[in-house]
């Protein structure tokens, strides 16, 4: 038997590794330890449901089981061949348990590339990600790929950035190749910010091999001989899983020196982010790993030519170099398969809000906003009416049920002034304030905003005062024009993407949600 327990930060906040302790612990009171193999994994996406617990053969999905549970799943189970029915993963709809994973609701409309090894590899072993053909890729390109033929496959490819606003990663990584100089870096921004969003740290604790994979490609592809990983200081399960990781694809000459004895180093360090929202922008970010202050700068220079020191530097985000090895490996035209022309291959979402199943989800891109929530999110919480969908966190928009239908692509969301942002997805239902929504998010703006210029600093606070003014009973039918007059030069005059797209959450609640801007308004005569 194969035994894999969710060891994410999700299901070990909730006691994996107890359950882990407990069933090694009733394992070898049977002496049947060298039997069964207990592999403690990353996280398989079903948060909500969590601790998560699959037995091979047969696949069978365990849910929210406890330490306690362990004596029945080894003697029933284990011992017995009988799979313990009260842990099996029950649908909603028809009241029938899912047998298998492969018959659970939530995984039926995903595809996971990413998210592929997450949930059935052991993070801590290498050898476990090099036996599902981890890092043929990097060797692929190493021996038998030009630089060019590399870059080529990826712009073939399609793959767009998948941190924000979808610039072609092929074309990014072709600035950065061409670019003169005797050095070069590479960068990872693991620096995930928004609320509700947990697709990186997920990525980084289930299958830290693949982006350091894709990362070594990237490096090669571009000249760059040194990297950074620029991770979240709250993620300690993330930096701990990526240290052993670093350390074990130097020991296996993956990384370091002279790799494969092909002349080329890969030398790639940890930074640990301080957790300011801003640093996810590109030059915050590199300000930052130099020991400067996480401040943007205008833009040119291109860190593509101007980046980390002064020199050209190549910066994507997790789940973008995730998605590199398996394009190498299996071609621009199998990645092509998945997702629309525009915008080809999946996106990683996090589901968080009144929702029924929160969690992680890999989806093709085109799908539709309303098989997310309903298909893979199991609907809406306690029966409840679905009003509105945050994406892209504070620089999303609230998308209303109107919209349900629309497809999700970085085009289609454009249009209707959201954006993919780094994929957090939070579900509001019929009780929420949509007013109070617009507040919180510019709130979370104005405080992370870095202040050094003033449409920003000052423009976001003005918007803070209004909306409370507005939730509090004081507000006016002219507080709804100074906030779009606001939230136009604010985007219009601010340096950076985070000025520029602070108002979006109001905009897009005053486009959709009108009526109640104009209810709490009236309220007060
Ligand atoms: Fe700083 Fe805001 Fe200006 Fe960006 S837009 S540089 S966060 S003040």
């Amino acid at each position: 038997f194969d035994v894999l327990i969710c060891g994410g930060t999700g299901c070990k906040s909730s006691g994996s590794k107890e359950i882990q302790r407990q069933l090694e612990y009733e394992l070898a009171a049977r002496g049947m330890l060298d039997k069964v193999h207990v592999v403690q994994t990353g996280c398989h996406g079903f948060c909500e449901n969590g601790p998560l617990m699959i037995i091979y053969p047969g696949q069978f999905f365990y849910c929210r089981v406890k330490p306690d549970d362990a004596g029945e799943i080894v003697e029933s189970h284990l011992c017995n061949g009988r799979p313990v029915e009260r842990l099996l993963y029950y649908d909603p709809v028809d009241g029938k348990p899912a047998l298998t994973a492969a018959d659970v609701s939530f995984y039926k409309k995903q595809k996971r590339i990413v998210l592929e090894h997450c949930g059935r590899i052991d993070p801590e072993k290498i050898e476990e990600y090099i036996a599902v053909g981890g890092y043929a890729a990097l060797v692929k390109a190493l021996t038998e790929m030009t630089q060019d033929k590399v870059i080529e496959e990826v712009i073939d490819s399609g793959l767009r950035g998948r941190g924000g606003a979808g610039f072609p990663t092929g074309k990014k990584w072709s600035f950065a190749k061409n670019a003169e100089s005797d050095k070069k870096y590479i960068i990872c921004n693991a620096d995930e910010g928004d609320p509700g969003a947990f697709m990186d740290r997920s990525v980084l604790e289930g299958d830290p091999h693949r982006v350091l994979e894709g990362m070594a490609i990237a490096a090669y592809a571009i000249g760059a001989d040194e990297g950074y990983i620029y991770v979240r200081a709250e993620y300690p399960l993330a930096v701990q899983r990526l240290k052993i990781a670093i350390q074990q694809a130097e020991e296996r000459g993956f990384l370091g020196k002279n790799i494969f004895g092909s002349g080329k180093d890969i030398m790639l360090h940890i930074k640990e982010g301080a957790g300011a929202f801003v640093c996810g922008e590109e030059t915050a970010l590199i300000a930052s790993i130099e020991g400067r202050r996480g401040m943007p700068r205008p833009r040119p220079p291109f860190p593509a030519n101007e980046g980390l020191w002064g020199k050209p530097t190549n910066n994507n985000n997790v789940e973008t170099y995730a998605n590199v090895a398996q394009i190498i490996n299996k071609g621009a035209a199998w990645y092509r398969h998945f997702g629309t022309a525009e915008s080809p291959g999946t996106k990683v979402f996090a589901l968080t809000g009144k929702i029924n199943h929160t969690g992680l989800a890999e989806v093709p891109m085109g799908i539709t906003m309303r098989e997310i929530i309903y298909d893979i999110g199991g609907g809406i919480l306690d029966g409840k009416k679905f009003k509105a969908v945050q994406i892209g966190g504070p620089s999303g928009a609230c998308l209303p049920e109107e919209l349900l239908d629309l497809p999700v692509t970085y085009d289609s969301l454009t249009e209707v002034g959201a954006m993919m942002g780094s994929g957090g997805l939070v579900v509001m239902d019929e009780t929420t304030c949509m007013v109070d929504v617009a507040k919180f998010f510019i709130n979370f703006t104005q405080s992370e905003s870095c202040g050094q210029c003033t449409p920003c600093r000052e423009g976001t606070k003005r918007m803070l005062e209004i909306l409370t003014r507005i939730t509090e009973g004081g507000g006016s039918e002219s507080d709804l024009e100074l906030l779009e007059i606001l939230a136009r030069n604010i985007k219009q005059a601010s340096l950076c993407g985070l000025g520029q797209t602070a108002p979006n959450p109001v905009l897009s609640t005053i486009k959709y949600f009108r009526d109640e801007y104009e209810a709490h308004i009236k309220e007060k005569h």
